[in-house]
């Protein structure tokens, strides 16, 4: 049931985070307006840093800080500096992964708009948004819809303006005797074209149309699934597929002496700089992924995997290479991505004081004693700040992660979890002041949840998944209750991992356990409920079309609230200027509500009451009013949030002493267009495209 392990978020916002897997419907409850998932302390004075740059069409770019790095020893100083050049030397894979014309692209808009003296101004400044839009997504499709996007000017206004900077001193990737004409009308149809490789992934392309064929990213050429049928695919990860004039298929291995050599031999470099300054336990790690980076066979990958996760305790640590499957269709190859993070010791440790309690909740859980564990397995997991992310990973870049992704492995080797601290603090420092205003009762709720918003939500998801998710047990006789719950199963699921946050949040045991002031326990408490109450309603500008609730974060907390709304007198539904407000007016009877609700929740659960989960969705989940959706989403868009956030990374520079790294210090770009152009620009530098990929 873990089988998704990233958490992406789409907007201002987080996630079921942190730690036991995150199931695929935790990745979906990333694109809810939550705040963040292990959020900052307030601080005493505000932190007045920039956080959100700039905005580009409906993408928001944030800064990421990472504040403990001036302090770590220099030994791990080095360690992450030749990481993150690690990361930096393996950006393009990606680019080359996603669609095979992107690297030829990304050189051609990168010239004009590193060179833009003399261009007219409105063709500069379309070209500056597209150039924006193709970082922040890696090319030219939509990281949410998939699709493309296209350049609005003239094919012959844009040879004007190459023509204009190349006078600069601008190169263009020409072919020897080519025009830039000729260049600009090879890649003609990529720019300009909608309909020309219109979707990256398209996992239903319609009868009889075939998945492979139907999706522009590079993973395969010109092969479609009948081709596939019997074919032995050695590199199932590490691999593109394609189908030569001949009609033979055939695997081109990622490796070393492979497809991407010049780009993984750099890697390997990079890591093999590392291996000094790394404890033993990573140390080994590493050294297993740069056999595998050379092999690129199946057993190295996995003797790759068992030496990472058994690295649990390194305060530094890194992903590197072929990972997610989401980009195909099939599900099979992994996109090329790197992070180089170490832990946040302070944010860490509250996760795990939870996880160390564990059996004090269980004991006290509102369920029947059957139901109880006699033995609470807490699950650890770590809060990080990362450093760098590139690839697959950013600059749009996950809150949460959970690897492998090989099932056998994390059964028997564990898995490890991430949580991103620093990227949680980004998206919550730079929500909009209005989504915390607009669907407040009074000004006091919505000075609250700018307040302590961030560090409730924090606690609740830490909760929701340290104590929540590892909870309870099965009634005698039942042992698989998502056979028994099916379709219902992961709603269930969420309510009472969410439900149990609930729950416990008022208890004066996070007083005693030091996770929450005794002060502030009560404000803390109001602001969490009002959060939850509020959500239900703001939650529904996302199903703009249709009645009905299908993603199964989404039900839970609709289930949750309705239900409170109809047994309870917690939550209060008034109207005001026609306007619809959810409003929580006692939270004792929340809470009382939370535990019986929870009661019933977990008996379903443990008995695999499928008529009961049935009926309590049916009543309280999936349906409901689309006036009040039309009239909440009117309201959202008059706030003209962004869909979607990307980071700015910090920038890493090595001060040297007689060929030795003598500090690394580390410094804020604050600007999209600094930082993607210093990273292509590594790229050329490290000569790692010596040889051109076959899409250049
Ligand atoms: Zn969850």
């Amino acid at each position: 049931m873990f089988q998704t392990r990233r958490i992406i978020v789409l907007t201002f916002a987080a996630a079921c985070a942190a730690s036991g897997g995150f199931s695929r419907s935790d990745a979906a409850q990333a694109t809810e307006q939550t705040p963040a998932t292990t959020a900052p302390a307030p601080r005493s004075g505000a932190d007045t840093r920039p956080y959100l740059l700039e905005r580009v069409d409906d993408a928001a770019v944030v800064q990421v800080y990472a504040d403990g790095f001036a302090s770590l020893p220099l030994r791990e100083k080095t360690l992450i500096y030749h990481l993150y050049e690690a990361a930096l030397a393996g950006r393009d894979i990606y680019y080359d992964q996603r669609y095979a014309h992107n690297l030829a692209m990304r050189d051609i808009v990168e010239a004009v708009v590193s060179h833009p003296q003399g261009i007219e101004a409105p063709v500069i400044e379309e070209l500056r948004r597209y150039t924006k839009l193709f970082w922040l997504n890696t090319g030219p499709y939509n990281n949410l819809t998939a699709r493309k996007f296209v350049l609005k000017l003239t094919p012959s206004q844009l040879v004007s303006a190459m023509t204009q900077a190349r006078k600069n001193g601008a190169t263009f990737p020409v072919k020897p005797g080519e025009s830039l004409e000729g260049l600009t009308k090879r890649h003609e149809p990529m720019f300009f074209d909608p309909h020309f490789d219109p979707i990256v992934t398209n996992k239903t392309p319609g009868e009889g149309k075939d998945l492979l064929q139907a999706s522009a990213n590079n993973l395969y050429q010109g092969v479609t699934m009948k081709d596939l049928e019997g074919f032995p695919e050695q590199y199932g990860l590490n691999s593109r597929v394609v189908k030569g004039p001949d009609g033979k298929v055939v695997e081109e291995p990622y490796r070393i002496g492979g497809r991407y050599s010049s780009q993984i031999a750099a890697i390997a470099t990079h890591l093999e700089a590392a291996i000094p300054f790394a404890p033993p336990t990573m140390a080994e790690a590493l050294r297993a992924l740069v056999t595998f980076y050379r092999t690129g066979r199946e057993e190295d990958r996995k003797a790759y995997d068992i030496a990472w996760v058994r690295d649990k305790n390194s305060p530094v640590d890194t992903i590197n290479g072929f990972v997610e499957v989401y980009m195909d269709p099939r599900g099979t190859k992994g996109a090329w991505e790197a992070l180089v993070y170490y832990v946040n010791e302070e944010k860490t440790r509250k996760i795990q004081m939870l996880a160390a309690h564990a059996q004090w909740f269980e004991d006290h859980m509102p369920w029947e004693p059957r139901f109880r564990k006699p033995e609470a397995l807490g699950i650890t997991a770590r809060a990080i700040d990362v450093v760098v992310e590139t690839g697959d990973s950013g600059p749009i870049t996950p809150v949460g992660i959970n690897l492998p992704n090989d099932q056998a492995l994390r059964e028997q080797y564990g898995s490890k979890s991430v949580s991103l601290f620093n990227v949680n603090e980004a998206y919550e420092e730079s929500t909009p002041e209005g989504m915390r205003t607009e669907f407040s009762w009074t000004s006091e709720e919505a000075d609250r949840a700018k307040r302590w918003g961030a560090f409730s939500q924090a606690l609740t998801t830490e909760m929701h998944e340290v104590i929540g998710h590892g909870s309870g047990r099965m009634a005698e006789g039942v042992s698989s209750p998502h056979l028994l719950l099916k379709e219902q199963y992961s709603a269930i699921e969420e309510s009472r991992a969410d439900l149990v946050a609930l729950y416990f949040l008022p208890d004066p045991k996070l007083v005693d356990l030091g996770l929450v002031a005794a002060a502030d326990h009560d404000a803390i408490v109001s602001t969490a409920f009002e959060y939850y109450a509020r959500n239900a309603l703001v939650q529904l500008r996302r199903i703009r079309e249709g009645t009905t609730i299908e993603e199964d974060h989404m039900r839970n907390r609709q289930m949750i609230v309705g239900w409170l709304i109809a047994h309870t007198s917690a939550v209060d539904v008034r109207r005001r200027d026609g306007k619809t407000y959810y409003v929580m007016v006692d939270p004792a009877a929340f809470r009382e509500g939370a535990g019986r609700l929870l009661a019933e929740v977990q008996r379903i659960k443990a008995e695999g009451d499928y008529a009961a989960a049935r009926r309590l969705f049916d009543t309280y989940g999936v349906h409901f009013d689309p006036a009040l959706r039309d009239e909440v989403v009117s309201r959202v868009d008059a706030l003209n949030l962004p869909s979607y956030t990307a980071v700015v990374m910090p920038r890493l520079t090595p001060r040297f002493d007689g060929g030795e790294i003598a500090d690394v210090e580390m410094s804020y770009p604050l600007d999209l267009e600094t930082q993607m152009l210093e990273y292509s620009s590594f790229a050329r530098d490290a000569d790692v495209l010596a040889t051109p990929s076959a899409a250049r």
